[in-house]
């Protein structure tokens, strides 16, 4: 018989999803920590806590299909951590949906919570289908199914999902009256992103496109560009993308190119934004809008724009296209739209890079408003909470800038410093149970 193998050793062995060299959205996730170990200080010696989710559930989610045959889903639901309070962070509904992928937006939620303040962890749930395939009734059974599964981990005060990549108020709905069903009660704070009739606030569906605007006007004063004659790209034009778009044309901007899943139109005098809205609302793209010039979609990442707004999915911006970026700004809508090869090319090239974990995170700041007016049954005006909203992304955006300064470091590396020294405090204050 072999002697057994030495506690260290057996502590050393990493899962294998937790390899640091694995591709994609987790590695990435993984580099990015590394970047900020050194700013960690005697916290520093929680840092392993971050590289490794708290949790992840995988469901299988069955559903009748119309045609009356069963299809199987595969679900994720993923806390990553739950130091300051509990898992809080989308649902998102695509084909190409993985566990590492999940792992690192929930991730990536944990870090965005902890920028903003808001007194949640982070989680991400996801199921692998394309909904555009389903039809209503079978959107709903999955969801309820999904909602169901996860409804172990998921509740009000544990983890909290909202709206992400192709998930909506009605989903959310579905989700509150799954979760509520099941429980025996009305629980209108386990979801957020709800219909406003249903517990949902006003503003939240504004609410990350007018964070992205938000920081992005910050930064703009700061490097001297003028939002009022600036050019602006946006890549994805749904909630977050074609939210922004709408405030930055109002606020006198060109937006001169607009990318989606159903192609790429330009105008170098600026689109009609209220028209390619009203387009995209009725037709689910940008195809066919005939206010602009369609261009091949590669030459969306090089025209000629002041600020690039990605607002779809992650790895859009890479090494391949980061040379030919002719903006002096990125925001990112998306969550990591950025590979970290091209965020060192367009460091070099001198793009400011406003990252998404502080961009974005106007989004789950409402969420975290709705959340409050839930528990509280006390609802807020519209007016309350944006300027609750703004003042909020403008607090976080100037510490971020400020350490950014200080140390010399990208505004991602700065937003991680100020986020992980949060999570690490909670986690060292809490201590080890048992
Ligand atoms: N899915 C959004 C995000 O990535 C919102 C999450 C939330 O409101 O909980 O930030």
């Amino acid at each position: 018989m072999s002697s057994p193998t030495p506690p260290s050793v057996l502590t050393q062995a990493l899962p294998s999803y937790l390899d640091p060299h694995h591709l994609g959205p987790w590695g990435i996730y993984l580099q990015q920590v590394d970047r900020v170990a050194p700013y960690l200080g005697k916290l520093g010696r929680w840092v392993d806590t971050l590289k490794r989710p708290k949790r992840t559930l995988i469901v299988d989610v069955p559903i009748h299909l119309d045609n009356g045959t069963v299809a199987h889903f595969e679900g994720y639901r993923v806390q990553h951590n739950t130091s300051r309070g509990p898992g809080k962070g989308g649902v998102r509904f695509h084909q190409d949906v993985t566990l590492s992928e999940v792992m690192a937006l929930a991730a990536w939620m944990s870090i965005k919570n902890a920028a903003v303040n808001v007194p949640y962890g982070g989680a991400k749930g996801g199921i692998r289908v394309d909904p555009k395939q389903l039809t209503r009734g079978e959107l709903e059974r999955v969801t309820r199914r999904y909602t169901s599964e996860i409804g172990i981990i998921i509740g009000p005060t544990k983890d909290i999902p909202a709206p992400d990549v192709n998930t909506n108020e009605q989903v959310m709905a579905w989700m509150m009256d799954t979760y509520s069903m099941n429980e025996g009660a009305t629980a209108t704070g386990v979801v957020t992103g709800k219909p406003v009739d249903l517990g949902g606030s006003l503003g939240r569906r504004e609410a990350t496109g007018r964070g992205v605007y938000t920081v992005g006007i910050e930064a703009a004063r700061r490097i001297g560009l003028d939002v009022t004659r600036s050019r602006v790209a946006v890549q994805g034009f749904g909630n977050v993308g074609g939210v922004a778009g709408k405030l930055f044309a109002e606020a006198g901007a060109r937006v001169v190119a607009v990318q989606d899943h159903g192609g790429t139109v330009y105008s170098e005098a600026g689109l009609n934004v209220p028209a390619l809205l009203d387009h995209v609302g009725r037709h689910g793209s940008v195809a066919g809008f005939e206010g602009g010039q369609v261009i091949p979609n590669e030459d969306f990442w090089g025209v000629p724009c002041d600020i690039l707004i990605p607002a779809a999915l992650e790895g859009q911006i890479n090494e391949k296209n980061a040379g030919r970026i002719q903006a002096r700004m990125v925001i990112e809508g998306a969550n990591g739209p950025t590979t970290p090869q091209a965020d060192d090319i367009l460091h070099d090239r001198g793009v400011l890079v406003l990252p998404d974990v502080i961009a974005n995170a106007g989004g789950v700041t409402v969420s975290y408003f709705e959340w409050v007016q839930d528990f509280s049954s006390f609802f807020w005006t519209e007016d309350e909470i944006n300027a609750r909203l703004v003042k909020i992304m403008k607090d976080a955006f100037s510490a971020v800038w400020q350490v950014s300064e200080d140390h010399k470091v990208s505004l991602r590396t700065a937003t991680f410093i100020i986020a992980c020294q949060r999570i690490l405090h909670a986690r060292d204050l809490r201590g080890l149970y048992p």
